[in-house]
C-alpha cells in the first residue's frame, strides 16, 4: 500500500521566529507518511537547514512559468532544487483567483518542475457555484485535461499528485463531506489511472484527519491553516 502523504501550506504566513518553533518540533518526530511543509519563498533554505536531520522535506507553494532570465520577481524551479527544496505546490485555487492564474499557466509550471527533477502537487477544485449547478465533475476534468500531455512524455506517478481542493472548503471550517471526497478522488482515478495520488485539501484538522485519510481513494492531504500549528499538524501527520 501507498504511504500516505501530508503536505503543509503555510501560505503568506510565518516568520523566522516561527519556522524555528514549528519545524524544530516537528523534526524530532517520526511519521509513517511522507510529510512536506511548503513555506514561503524568503524561509525555503532556513527551513531546509531545521529539518537537514528529518525525513520530511521542504516545499514552495508556486513556480514561475519561466525559466531562468530576464522575469524580474519570479522563482524558477532549478532555483528552487538549488536551496534544497523537493517539491511545490502549483495550481493552488488562490493563485488561480488572486493572480489570475489560468489552466495552461499551471500545466506550464508543473512541466517546469518536473524538467528539474521537482515533484509537482498539482490542484484542482471548484467553485460552490459550479458543484451546485452540477458541474463539479466538469471541471476538474478539464482542469486535469492537460496532465495527459505530460503524462504521455513520461510523467508518471513518482512526479506528481493531485490535490483535489474544493475552493469552498478551503480556510472555511467547512470540509467537504466523506462522501463528496471519496467521490471526486474516484472521478479523478479514473481520468488519471488509479496509480497517481490523490490528496484531499480543504478545512483538514486533527479531528477530522484520520477519518478523512481512511477513505480508500484517499492518498493524503493538502493541509493549510493548521499546518502552522505544530501540536495541530503533527496530530494530523500521525493519523495518516
Ligand atoms: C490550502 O491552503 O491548501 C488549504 C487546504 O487550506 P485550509 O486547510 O486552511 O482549508
Amino acid at each position: 500500500m501507498m504511504r500516505k502523504q501530508v503536505v503543509g501550506n503555510w501560505k503568506m504566513n510565518g516568520s523566522a521566529a516561527v519556522i524555528g518553533e514549528v519545524l524544530d518540533q516537528l523534526s524530532v518526530e517520526r511519521f509513517s507518511a511522507d510529510v512536506s511543509v511548503c513555506v514561503p519563498m524568503p524561509y525555503l533554505s532556513a527551513a531546509v537547514g531545521r529539518l537537514a536531520a528529518s525525513p520530511i522535506r521542504v516545499g514552495a507553494q508556486n513556480v514561475s512559468e519561466y525559466g531562468d532570465g530576464a522575469y524580474t520577481g519570479e522563482v524558477s524551479a532549478r532555483m528552487l532544487k538549488d536551496v534544497g527544496c523537493s517539491l511545490a505546490i502549483v495550481g493552488h485555487s488562490e493563485r488561480r483567483r488572486y493572480f489570475a492564474e489560468t489552466d495552461a499557466a499551471v500545466i506550464t509550471k508543473l512541466a517546469r518542475l518536473l524538467e528539474v527533477g521537482l515533484f509537482g502537487v498539482f490542484c484542482v477544485g471548484e467553485t460552490l457555484a459550479e458543484r451546485d449547478s452540477g458541474g463539479a465533475e466538469a471541471r476538474i476534468e478539464s482542469q486535469l485535461a492537460q496532465l495527459h500531455t505530460l503524462m504521455a512524455r513520461g510523467a508518471g506517478p513518482e512526479r506528481f499528485c493531485v490535490a483535489y481542493e474544493p475552493v469552498w472548503a478551503i480556510g472555511t471550517g467547512r470540509a467537504a463531506s466523506n462522501e463528496q471526497i471519496s467521490s471526486m478522488h474516484e472521478f479523478i482515478k479514473r481520468c488519471l489511472g488509479p496509480a497517481y495520488a490523490v490528496l484531499y485539501g480543504g478545512s483538514v484538522k486533527a479531528s477530522n484527519a484520520a477519518d478523512i485519510m481512511a477513505l480508500t481513494a484517499v492518498d493524503g492531504v493538502l493541509v493549510g491553516g493548521a499546518s502552522l500549528d505544530a501540536r495541530e499538524f503533527g496530530a494530523i501527520c500521525r493519523a495518516a
